[in-house]
């Protein structure tokens, strides 16, 4: 799966940190990055990530997040 993050979407709610917090984590003021690798905003997520990433992805008020299946 690929995750995309909009960062200029986020309202800095801090849920999807709550649903995927191996994946997700915030900057000083709450936007949305990447935990392990912050300067991207597309990142390919591992199988055993995938169902916390799409639970977050659903969550996300403002679709900030986006996934896609890889093919
Ligand atoms: S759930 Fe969406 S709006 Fe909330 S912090 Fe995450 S990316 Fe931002």
């Amino acid at each position: 799966m690929e995750c995309k993050i909009i960062p200029e979407k986020c309202i800095a709610c801090g849920l999807c940190q709550v649903y995927a917090p191996e994946i997700f984590d915030y900057t000083e003021d709450g936007i949305v990055l990447f935990l392990n690798d912050p300067d991207t905003v597309s990142l390919s997520i591992d199988d055993k990530d995938a169902a916390a990433v799409t639970t977050a992805y659903r969550k996300c008020p403002v679709r900030a997040i986006e996934i896609r299946e890889n093919t």
